[in-house]
């Protein structure tokens, strides 16, 4: 396998939406593992408190276990808590555990409490002696401190879209917290991604979810889709991402493209952020 093109910037993507089962830990984790197949360097900071990611990425989360929850308030580093993912050398996880779900309560008499992961994954960055090309964060199906974390630590967002009937509810709200991220903490914030996933070609209703998404934002959703597969949700009792557990499969061959278009698209989405950088 050849190795992807990448700037030397760190992309730094927040993978979230707050309506559940819509694909936002199946997507952060082949991506991830993906990108890593393709020899780029990955960090996945699991933020959901059930550690669906950690698990499919065969993190150790059982309650007690360093993790996120240890970053964020402030008792451990980065360093402290990542794990190797056993599949990709070059793919590694920060960890949650159930002790991360009073995290949102917890955190909102501290100061700075908007900016903890940013500070932490800054210091992270800076000091690892790992040149990482991604950060990916798995956010859990809310907007609230342990998402908007993520939204101040990111640089980018990518939003999975369920092709299903109601796909596009929700969304303005979603939206509508980024706007808040972006006026109060986060001003160069970018929405840079959309995927739509559980897609069935079959049905015209996936295809007019698509075409429905790509009118609304045709700069940002994918031209690839993620096919509704059984393989896709069996992975994970594996410990392992469909790209390993299934590699031949259709939902790993989308997830590799999915992946493949999101790198390709890395010098725009780059320079784009630079541009709104010298702007603010
Ligand atoms: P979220 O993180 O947004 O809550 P998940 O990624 O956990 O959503 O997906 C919700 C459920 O749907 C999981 O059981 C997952 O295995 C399943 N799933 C996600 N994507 C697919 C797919 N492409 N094909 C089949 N099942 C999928
Ligand atoms: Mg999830």
């Amino acid at each position: 396998d050849a190795k992807y093109d990448h700037p030397r910037e760190t992309r730094r993507i927040a993978v979230a939406n707050q309506k559940g089962g819509v694909g936002k830990t199946t997507t952060t984790v082949n991506v991830a593992a993906a990108l890593a197949q393709g020899g780029l360097n990955v960090l996945v900071i699991d933020m959901d408190p059930q550690g669906n990611a950690s698990t499919a990425l065969g993190a150790k989360h059982n309650s007690g276990v360093a993790s996120v929850y240890d970053v964020i308030e402030g008792r451990s580093s980065i360093a402290d808590v990542m794990q190797i993912c056993p599949q990709f050398d070059n793919l590694h996880v920060v960890p949650a555990s159930i002790d991360l779900s009073g995290a949102d309560l917890e955190l909102a008499d501290m100061p700075n409490r908007n900016n903890l992961m940013r500070d932490k994954l800054d210091e992270f960055l800076e000091s690892s002696e790992t040149h990482y090309d991604y950060v990916l964060i798995d956010c859990p199906p809310s907007l609230g401190l342990l998402v908007i974390n993520a939204m101040c630590a990111a640089h980018e967002m990518l939003i999975p879209i369920q092709a299903e009937y109601y796909a596009l509810e929700g969304l303005g709200q979603l939206i509508n917290t980024i706007g808040l991220v972006q006026k109060n903490f986060n001003p160069t914030l970018l929405v840079s991604t959309m995927l739509v996933t559980m897609f069935d070609k079959r049905t015209l209703l996936s295809r007019e979810v698509y075409e429905e998404v790509k009118s609304h934002f045709p700069m940002i959703v994918l031209d690839t889709t993620i096919p509704r597969a059984v393989k896709v949700s069996e992975a994970p009792s594996f410990n392992e991402s469909v790209v390993t557990y299934d590699p031949k499969g259709l939902g790993a061959i989308a997830y590799c493209e999915a992946a493949l278009e999101i790198n390709g698209r890395s010098e725009v989405v780059i320079n784009t952020l630079h541009a709104r950088k010298n702007e603010d």
